[in-house]
């Protein structure tokens, strides 16, 4: 057995403090690359993004013509509005969405939601500050205010995805976040086996705004991940209106639309 006198051991312990000095000092000329938050790949990026370039190309985004009220595509002979807002009256003034809820971004948003990762949800906001960049319909905006989950809700998963979605959007806008302004004071049940009536009625009086003057006078940007029938976020509108905001725009990560009017 070879035992280490104790100048040897200082000589052990200096090598290993020089080590560490030699690694931090790397790290700090060759910080680490960021990994994609959807499959862990290594990637270099030009914009503040959390996603690699191969899970954006899987990414359904959505591509001019659309239509003017809702950002849904146009395809073939589709006229603008769109026949899904055709016959419709909504409380805000503009519905924007950055991609089709289809494919990949139906897996995202669905992972983002019930499999407990809120470093997805964040990351997929990244997505929204990079895609709010130059969006001129945007330059009016006040504050943004991500639509509530019911406490109950809240409480159940952890955390409220679309707040953690709008979050990098709000500091890429330089605009504040509300989370406490809007509240949801009525639970509403899952609307996926209601019809469009149903669902129109399960969100109504859902909402009400606990700090009007917070919004008086106020464009404001509602966020949400998914838009379908577009009920949630006008119940929501309307609430905001009630306390006196001047225009409500919303904007979601992901629209629905029907198979034929994205394939077609
Ligand atoms: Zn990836
Ligand atoms: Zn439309």
């Amino acid at each position: 057995m070879i035992v280490k006198g104790k100048g040897q051991l200082t000589d052990i312990h200096n090598g290993v403090y020089m080590r560490i000095f030699f690694q931090k000092l790397f790290k700090l000329f060759y910080p680490p690359l960021p990994t994609c938050v959807a499959c862990g790949a290594t990637f270099t990026s030009l914009y503040p993004l959390a996603f690699c370039q191969g899970c954006l190309d899987r990414i359904p985004f959505i591509t001019k013509p659309v239509c003017s009220r809702c950002d849904r595509p146009l395809r073939g002979g589709d006229r603008d509005p769109c026949r899904e807002c055709q016959g419709e009256t909504y409380y805000f003034e503009q519905a924007m969405a950055v991609a089709v809820y289809d494919g990949y971004m139906r897996e995202l948003l669905h992972s983002a939601k019930y499999n407990f990762r809120p470093d997805l949800a964040r990351g997929l906001g990244t997505i929204l500050a990079v895609w709010a960049e130059n969006e001129t319909r945007l330059e009016e905006i006040d504050a943004v205010i991500p639509v509530p989950l019911h406490p109950e809700k809240l409480a159940t998963r952890g955390y409220n995805q679309t707040e953690l979605m709008a979050e990098p959007l709000a500091v890429a806008l330089r605009r504040p976040l509300y989370t406490e302004v809007l509240q949801r004071v009525k639970p509403t049940v899952s609307q996926s086996k209601l019809s469009r009536r149903e669902r129109e009625e399960n969100t109504r009086n859902a909402f009400a705004v606990v700090d009007c003057p917070a919004v008086a006078g106020k464009e404001v940007l509602l966020i949400d991940d998914i838009r379908t029938t577009g009920y949630t976020l006008s119940a929501a509108a309307r609430a905001l209106l009630v306390a006196g905001a001047r225009r409500v725009k919303a904007l979601t990560m992901a629209v629905g639309v029907t198979t034929e009017q994205w394939k077609g």
